[in-house]
């Protein structure tokens, strides 16, 4: 019988690799309640019309990478539906701040995400179908503040704290303003114009995009093709007073803060409800995938989906490629654990449970052994997995004295039960 495995794109997270995962949510979640935002979880689906709106039926995520489906009526009551499994958080997010009426509140939302999304894209190192974000959601009425460069910058520099407490040396934030829709507009016109004379010499997409979408020319990754689009007019050039002095607002308290990031001219979303402010966090590590995370501002999206005016900014990061930076680093090594307990013989092992369970209440990390393993059978599980084994025999027992051996130095010393946390707690001597 052939054996099912797990879907392509998709993946088991074992341990220790999990620890990792666990201390990189636990730190966004302490950051995340510094800065006062609080927690968002929407479901995993939702209606197709969701993203087709939400993220634009024109981008290659709702064109050519959602998982859609034609969930069947069960009660007359019911209609066929088209739903869709999450692509991203942010549609979901704005969603339910409309049917929520959050925006009522007058007060400006402050939302965190971290959870499951899904795409059709094409696997390798990096990119995943199911993949897990950790992103969060700046949303209010104009009256809340919301449309404030302060609200950006701030935003920002979360993130440069963010990624500094996870460990995360050498990103960069990539850094652009893209203005208002009409701005984008002009824009686009200035750049087909430009692209009329240079585009001949160029890759076949961009020959087609320079007609159909010259935006997505900025996108092109083509070796060939880069000096001439760096030679093209930048996105600064066409912006209006007010889509000038706002991201002029974002770079001032970006420096004042001393958060460092660079220009990134070529930094373009197409779709109408991104406005201002877009970025990027990137790692030299990541190889071809090297999207930290992406976010903007998006203030036209709650009115695409049917809702009241409310200007947000938020991003998206990607938390699997957090795990692989980290990974990459060697910070990533997992802590061994404090102590492998061996028993001598069977009869200690309930003795060998109490001893466990005093220093696992102490906080320790340890690792029960068995009485029924030979003694070498244990001493090579616990070198594998702890710093330190510890002896319980029966004299070990009846004196209160137990052996403990270091791994690293091949230290052995009898150790009264009273001080074992304390010197199982303590570094290794070498
Ligand atoms: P986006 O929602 O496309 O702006 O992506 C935001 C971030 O999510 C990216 O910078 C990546 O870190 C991460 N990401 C997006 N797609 C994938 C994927 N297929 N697999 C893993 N991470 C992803």
């Amino acid at each position: 019988m052939t054996t099912v495995k797990a879907v392509r794109g998709t993946r088991d997270l074992l341990p220790p690799e999990t620890a990792l995962w666990n201390r990189i949510e636990a730190t966004a979640r302490a950051v995340f309640a510094r800065y006062n935002f609080g927690e968002i979880r929407t479901p995993v689906f939702e209606d197709t019309a969701l993203f087709a709106r939400g993220v634009g039926e024109e981008t290659d995520i709702v064109s050519k990478e959602m998982y859609t489906w034609e969930d069947r009526a069960r009660a007359q009551s019911e209609k066929t539906q088209s739903l869709t499994l999450r692509p991203e958080n942010t549609a979901g997010v704005v969603r339910a701040y409309i049917e929520h009426k959050l925006g009522e509140t007058g007060q400006l939302q402050k939302l965190f995400y971290i959870g499951p999304q899904f795409r059709r894209e094409r696997p390798q190192k990096g990119r995943y179908r199911q993949f897990s974000q950790i992103g969060a959601e700046v949303i209010g009425p104009t009256s809340s503040g919301s449309e404030s460069p302060l609200r950006d910058a701030e935003v920002l520099e979360m993130l440069a704290t963010l990624l500094d407490e996870l460990g995360i040396t050498g990103w960069t934030l990539h850094i652009n303003s893209v203005g208002s829709a009409a701005d984008r507009a002009r824009y686009n016109e200035v750049l087909r114009e430009a692209l009329v004379p240079v585009a001949p010499r160029m890759c076949v997409d961009c020959q087609r995009r320079a007609v159909t979408n010259p935006l997505r020319v900025l996108d092109c990754k083509v070796p060939e093709d880069q000096p001439i689009i760096e030679a093209l007019p930048k996105i600064a050039d066409s912006l209006d007073e007010d889509s000038k002095q706002h991201f002029a607002g974002v770079i001032a308290a970006l420096d004042a803060a001393g958060v460092p990031y660079t220009r990134n001219h070529r930094l373009v979303r197409g779709l109408d409800y991104y406005t201002r402010t877009t970025f990027e966090f990137t790692h030299g590590g990541l190889g071809a995938q090297n999207a930290l995370l992406g976010g903007g501002r998006y203030d036209g999206l709650s009115e695409a989906i049917g809702g009241p005016k409310a200007p947000g900014i938020g991003f998206a990061m990607g938390e699997d490629r957090l795990v692989l930076t980290l990974q990459a680093q060697e910070a990533a090594r997992p802590e061994p654990r404090h102590a492998y307990i061996a028993p001598l013989g069977e009869a200690l092992n309930p003795a060998a449970l109490a001893l466990a369970r005093e220093l696992r209440r102490g906080g320790l990390t340890v690792e029960l052994g068995d009485g029924n393993f030979r003694l070498k059978k244990s001493f090579e599980a616990a070198e594998k997995t702890a710093r330190r084994i510890v002896i319980l025999g029966e004299d070990e027992l009846a004196s209160g004295i137990l052996t403990v051996k270091e791994f690293a130095t091949g230290i052995q010393t009898k150790v009264p039960r009273s001080d074992l946390p304390a010197v199982l707690a303590a570094p290794v001597s070498a």
